[in-house]
């Protein structure tokens, strides 16, 4: 998983940090609740890969884990938030997630606890969408590299390409409006135009369709905006 820690103690977060990516994970650790905003929104932009889980630690600096967790679901971006506590009292944890967050652990933890409630979020959350590999109408989409592969042939695929398949595999059971894809992969609202999203979607579909003049895999629902694979009913 692409886990991103924030805690502001440096042992504990150095801690972190090592044991999960001596466990395999891809990790980033950062201090401020400001900091993790700005990566999360790099990643929403397709800039990086998206994160999968994040520590989250409840007492910060500035603005707090808390506030992070709820502006995180504001934004509905897809990620795992598991929030680290100081705090025992029962009203705190129904708080946090009420705010959101997925799961939580008091400090002191232990690391086998750690462990497996990480690898239960693993299992329970269906956006682990870093390194996604998909294959739609005979065309095998690899995201985490960025390319689309079809009758052998290798095409790479910017990343915002990528984060337009990302979306709509996402939400794979409901249309995707044009506002959304510019909201969400171009993090810009109003200042684009939608035929912005129009013509990168042309240029998608030349790399990754068998005939873009009859689409299977990006889908025009009228209207709307785009949908993954073929339209129900
Ligand atoms: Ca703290």
């Amino acid at each position: 998983m692409h886990i991103l820690v924030i805690e502001d103690e440096p042992s504990l977060r150095d801690g972190l940090h090592d044991l999960l990516s001596g466990r395999g994970h891809e990790v980033e650790s950062c201090a401020r609740a400001e900091e993790a905003w700005e990566r999360l929104e790099s990643s929403q932009r397709g800039l990086c890969p998206p994160f999968d889980l994040l520590l989250l630690d409840w007492m910060l600096p500035g603005m707090s884990g808390r506030e992070l967790c709820r502006q995180i679901r504001a934004a509905n971006i897809e990620v795992g938030i598991l929030m680290l506590t100081a705090r025992a009292s029962e009203t705190d944890k129904v708080a946090g997630l009420r705010e959101g967050a997925d799961d939580y652990l008091t400090k002191p933890f232990g690391v086998q606890e750690l462990l497996a409630r990480i690898a239960a979020l693993g299992r329970r959350l269906p956006q682990l969408s870093r390194g996604l590999r998909l294959e739609s109408d005979g065309c095998h989409l690899d995201l985490g590299r960025c390319l689309a592969i079809r009758d052998g042939q290798e095409q790479p695929l910017t990343s915002r390409e990528s984060a337009i398949l990302r979306l709509l595999w996402q939400h794979r059971d409901r249309a995707v409006g044009r506002d959304e894809l510019l909201e969400k992969v171009w993090n810009a609202p109003g200042d684009l135009r939608t035929r912005t999203v129009d013509v990168t979607v042309a240029k998608l579909r030349q790399k990754i369709e068998r005939d873009c003049k009859c689409p299977t895999i990006v889908q025009t629902v009228k209207g709307v905006g785009y949908a993954w694979g073929r339209p129900e009913g």
